[in-house]
C-alpha cells in the first residue's frame, strides 16, 4: 500500500507579473501595471493540480526562506498537498518576471534560484517519499543530475511520468523510464532534434519519440486534445469544447491528472482523455493554480 498517489519532483516558483504597453529596450524603463504576485513553477503547479482533484500527492522540491517562498507552501497545503519534501533556506526562492504586452504576449526572464540547488543528494535523502510513492512525475525546471537521480531512485513497481519542459535532449536512460513521456509540439521538436524536420504531423513525431526508449508517449494538441502512442498504436483523445480564457498551466493540470489516474490503474488512453478534461477546465480560468479544478468541476463539465 501506498501512502502517496503522487510524488512530483520539480520547480516552485513565484511568477511575479507586470503589463506593460510596451517591453523597454537596452537602457529605457518604462511603467507598467501593478505588481501581480502568483505561486508558479511546473512542479509546484503539478503538486497543486493534483492535489486538488483528490490524489494524495507529496512535493519534493526546494524554496527559499523568504516571503516568496511562504506563499508556495501556503498554496500547496491549501489544496492539500504534503509539503514534507519541500526544502527551506539557503538561497531566495525561484522568480519567473514576467511582462505581459496588451496582445497578451509574454517575456519571461527566470532566475532558478532555489530549484537550481535541487541536488541528487536531496533526490536520495528523500528515499522514503519514493518508495511511499506509486507514481513519479518531473519536469526540467531543475537540474538534469537530479531528473537522472530521480530514475535511479525509483521503487520498482513505480510509475514515472517526465513532461521534459523547458526542452532540452534528454540522456537515454531517462527517455527508457517515461510511462509516459508528455509533450507538446515545441518539445517534441527539441528531443528530436534533426530527425523533427521529417513530419509535419503529430502521429509520425510521437512515433519517432517512441523509437527514441519510452515506453509510452502522449503529444499534447492544445485545443486539438492528445495523442497516445504505445507498442499498442496510436490512439486520439478528443478536446473538451470549451470558451478558453488563459491557457496557463493547462500543460501542468493535465500532467499531474494523467499521472495521478494511471496511479489508480486506469489504462493510459482513459487516463489521458480525464486528463484532457482537467485541461479543458483549467483553460477556462485566468491565471496557473488557481484555475485548477476540483474533481467535481471536471464531472461537471
Ligand atoms: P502545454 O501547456 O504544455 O503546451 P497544451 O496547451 O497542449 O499543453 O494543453 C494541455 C492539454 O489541455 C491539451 O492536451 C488539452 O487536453 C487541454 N487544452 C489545452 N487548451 C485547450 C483548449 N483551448 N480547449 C480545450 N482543451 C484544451
Amino acid at each position: 500500500m501506498y501512502d502517496y498517489d503522487l510524488l512530483v519532483v520539480g520547480s516552485a516558483n513565484a511568477d511575479l507579473v507586470i503589463g506593460v504597453e510596451r517591453r523597454p529596450g537596452a537602457g529605457e524603463t518604462v511603467l507598467g501595471s501593478d505588481l501581480a504576485v502568483h505561486p508558479g513553477g511546473k512542479g509546484a503547479n503539478q503538486a497543486v493540480a493534483a492535489a486538488r482533484l483528490g490524489a494524495r500527492t507529496a512535493l519534493l522540491a526546494r524554496v527559499g526562506d523568504d516571503e516568496h517562498g511562504r506563499l508556495l507552501l501556503d498554496s500547496l497545503r491549501e489544496a492539500g498537498a504534503d509539503t514534507v519534501g519541500v526544502l527551506v533556506g539557503g538561497v531566495p526562492t525561484g522568480v519567473a518576471l514576467i511582462t505581459v504586452d496588451p496582445s497578451g504576449d509574454n517575456s519571461i526572464v527566470v532566475s532558478p534560484g532555489a530549484n537550481g540547488r535541487l541536488t541528487p543528494s536531496d533526490v536520495r535523502a528523500a528515499a522514503s517519499l519514493f518508495h511511499a510513492s506509486r507514481v513519479v512525475s518531473t519536469q526540467l525546471e531543475i537540474p538534469l543530475e537530479t531528473v537522472v537521480e530521480v530514475v535511479r531512485s525509483l521503487a520498482p513497481d513505480s510509475r514515472f511520468v517526465l513532461n521534459p519542459s523547458p526542452p532540452r535532449p534528454l540522456p537515454s536512460e531517462v527517455l527508457a523510464a517515461c510511462d509516459p513521456l508528455i509533450v507538446n509540439e515545441h518539445e517534441a521538436k527539441v528531443i528530436l532534434g534533426d530527425s523533427a524536420g521529417v513530419s509535419d504531423a503529430p502521429e509520425d513525431w510521437a512515433r519517432l519519440l517512441l523509437a527514441k526508449g519510452p515506453r509510452s508517449v502522449v503529444v499534447t494538441l492544445g485545443g486539438e486534445g492528445a495523442l497516445v502512442v504505445s507498442s499498442a498504436g496510436v490512439t486520439r483523445v478528443p478536446s473538451v469544447k470549451v470558451e478558453a480564457v488563459d491557457t496557463t498551466g493547462a500543460g501542468d493540470a493535465f500532467t499531474a491528472a494523467l499521472a495521478w489516474r494511471l496511479g489508480t490503474g486506469e489504462p493510459l488512453a482513459d487516463a489521458a482523455a480525464y486528463a484532457a478534461r482537467v485541461g479543458a477546465a483549467t483553460v477556462t480560468k485566468e491565471g496557473a493554480q488557481v484555475s485548477f479544478p476540483t474533481a467535481e468541476e471536471v464531472a461537471a463539465l
